[in-house]
């Protein structure tokens, strides 16, 4: 080998190292632990709301919670961060999902063990945070909303233990194996012990994500929430309702999830009465 050679080979292997290091380095980001969990709305302890919809294993993986004023009135409300965490996802997905966001936390279980778990906030009407921002127990991370009128305005609500699902939940089961009750996992995990010690949380672990693949859309940042987007379906014209709703029907086909389910219904519901 020549010293030409050798020169090139260790300059090859210095940025390699480099490289690797770099991408470890974004890989994770070091956050307090969290200090206990608080409900999303209604803060700390979801007063003025209630739980129009549970957690069901198979069934509904997360729980829908209303304003107890009823119908529209808790729109653009604010959504709290449960818990100190790391954003791990800001982006409107659409279809029956509309803008979410979720927050990984590390905790110290009741042995002493450093965990994981991340909480997921569905239909915002606006997000305030963006990917890998630190957030605190308590901050508003964005607002209550109707995905575009589709449903009545509330929060869609999860607390996950699979830290690979992001929104790809129908590649995953939809059980215990994945999904907490989130209102048990609230209850039993109101204090924790908290330290000033940083720890690492591991983010980009989503299909889609970092190492996993390039999407473009998880540079994100906030939405532009539009007049018209926001404008219910039932105040369009009658025409222009029908294409609306067989629009969003033949999205919503095109992907098996139950929001998206619910979604359908509703919709088809619309569609008949019609
Ligand atoms: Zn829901």
């Amino acid at each position: 080998m020549t010293r030409l050679h050798l020169i090139i080979a260790v300059g090859i292997a210095a940025c390699w190292f480099g490289a690797t290091e770099q991408l470890m380095a974004r890989d994770v980001i070091r956050h307090i632990l969290a200090d206990g969990f608080d409900y999303p709305v209604g803060k700390p302890d979801g007063k003025g709301y209630y739980k129009y919809r549970g957690y069901t294993p198979n069934g509904h993986l997360g729980e829908d919670w209303n304003g107890v004023g009823g119908g529209d009135s808790d729109l653009g409300d604010p959504i709290y961060s449960v818990a100190h965490g790391v954003v791990v996802f800001s982006d409107d997905v659409r279809k029956g999902w509309g803008n979410c966001v979720i927050v990984r936390h590390a905790y110290r279980d009741d042995r002493g063990k450093i965990r994981y778990v991340d909480s997921q906030y569905g239909h915002l009407l606006k997000r305030y945070v963006k990917l890998h921002d630190r957030v605190r127990r308590g901050q508003q991370i964005g607002s209550m909303g109707s995905n575009r009128g589709m449903y009545a305005a509330h929060l869609h609500f999860e607390m996950r233990k699979e830290l690979r699902l992001g929104m790809n939940r129908s590649s995953w089961p939809r059980n215990n194996s994945c999904y907490y009750h989130p209102t048990n996992f609230i209850k039993s995990h109101r204090k924790l012990r908290s330290s000033t010690k940083l720890y690492p949380i591991q983010v980009n672990t989503f299909a889609g994500q970092g190492r996993l693949g390039k999407d473009p859309r998880l540079k994100n940042l906030e939405v532009p929430v539009t007049e018209s987007s926001l404008r219910p379906i039932e105040k369009k014209g009658s025409e222009e309702k029908s294409s609306v709703l067989r629009n969003i029907l033949s999205r919503l086909r095109k992907e098996k999830d139950d929001e998206n389910e619910e979604a359908l219904e509703k919709m088809r519901r619309r569609l008949k009465k019609r």
